[in-house]
């Protein structure tokens, strides 16, 4: 019973995913982080003004609350979790992407308050979305990397991931869940962004009732994640960028997002919240890294993999379930293939 309750604890699944519907709606403007300090909540501030302050990362305790789970038994679990994705789930073993990616989530964990190390692999799942396991086993799925325009983008999301594992999201809920007795947990197929893309290139069971955040959980780790970024460089409003794009996405396909949506309920607080932290925590900077050349170069590989495999599975077994390719999804993306002869970062003026 307790190994069972033990393996419910997977968790790290980012449902910040669920109200993107909202963060896209109520930003017109992704120019939020003017230094505008007019609106300075100066009263507010003074208690929780540490977790709030991007320059006490490594500082503070993010973590703080009822925990039954040891760090190191944390981890422990964590690696017992990952070693069960990785048996369902495809890892993409190309060096140049997996080395890229995880480059990019060590260099946010450095820039966050996480106490465990971290270890940060690729897969094959065409849905937008990474997750995270207690302990530091972090997952990048396909489809994050496919559809992000920019590193920016593809930080923002791990950020609010590795924000879950330094806040100890997951063991803390399992916590509440031990405490509130719950004996059975199902299970749930995974699906990353519900829907959004094809599932079964990876799906893996996950524990349902920890598969969803409670809300508080996830503002913080929007919150915390937007001050990873920031410090780690990157314009945090890429972040809220991204959401915009995907909820176009969605409203070309509709339909597209479904079952975990729908018992999520989207709220525009939360994207007010983003918005706030940005403008009023994060003190503008003259420039900040939007994307790389690595970043394009690294997307371009990662689809011609991706076309690849799919050529290879229709010609195989034809018991395979079929990709769909969704236009725009292929290996060029003009846009983004433009700047692959300048070798600097593009950097955003303000
Ligand atoms: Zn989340």
């Amino acid at each position: 019973m307790r190994r069972l309750l033990g393996l419910a604890t997977i968790v790290g699944f980012s449902l910040f995913t669920s109200s993107f519907r909202s963060f896209a709606a109520d930003t017109k403007s992704t120019d939020q982080a003017t230094p505008d300090s007019t609106q300075k909540p100066d009263k507010d501030k003074k208690k929780k003004n540490k977790n709030k302050d991007p320059d006490e990362i490594g500082n503070r305790e993010v973590d703080r609350g009822p925990n039954f789970y040891s760090l190191e038994k944390e981890i422990a679990l964590g690696k017992q979790l990952a070693q069960e994705v990785e048996r369902q789930a495809k890892v993409i073993d190309d060096p140049i992407v997996a080395e890229y990616v995880n480059r990019v989530g060590q260099n946010i964990v450095r820039n966050s308050d996480a106490k465990v190390p971290f270890t940060i692999k690729v897969v094959e799942d065409e849905s937008i979305n990474a997750f995270a396991l207690p302990g530091g086993f972090f997952f990048v799925n396909t489809g994050l990397i496919l559809k992000a325009d920019n590193e920016a983008e593809l930080a923002g999301v791990m950020a609010h991931e590795i924000a879950h594992v330094a806040a100890r999201h997951g063991t803390r809920q399992a916590t509440k869940a031990e405490l509130a007795n719950y004996m059975t947990i199902p299970l749930i197929f995974m699906g990353g962004w519900a829907g959004y893309g094809i599932r079964q290139a990876a799906g893996f069971l996950v524990p349902m009732s920890l598969l969803k955040f409670s809300r508080a959980y996830e503002s913080d780790a929007d919150m915390l994640g937007l001050q990873y970024m920031y410090k780690t460089g990157y314009d945090p409003a890429s972040f809220v960028d991204f959401f915009e794009k995907i909820q176009a996405l969605e409203k070309k396909k509709h339909g597209a997002v479904a079952e975990l949506f729908s018992s999520h309920p989207m709220t525009d607080d939360r994207i007010q919240a983003a918005q706030k932290n940005i403008q009023n925590n994060l003190e503008a900077r003259p420039e900040y890294v939007v994307n790389t050349s690595e970043f394009n170069e690294v997307k371009n590989r990662l689809a011609m993999i991706e076309n690849r495999r799919k050529v290879d599975d229709k010609s195989g077994d034809p018991n395979k379930p079929q990709l769909r390719k969704k236009p725009g999804s292929g290996t060029s993306d003009d846009k983004d293939s433009k700047g692959d002869d300048d070798e600097r970062p593009t950097l955003k003026r303000r």
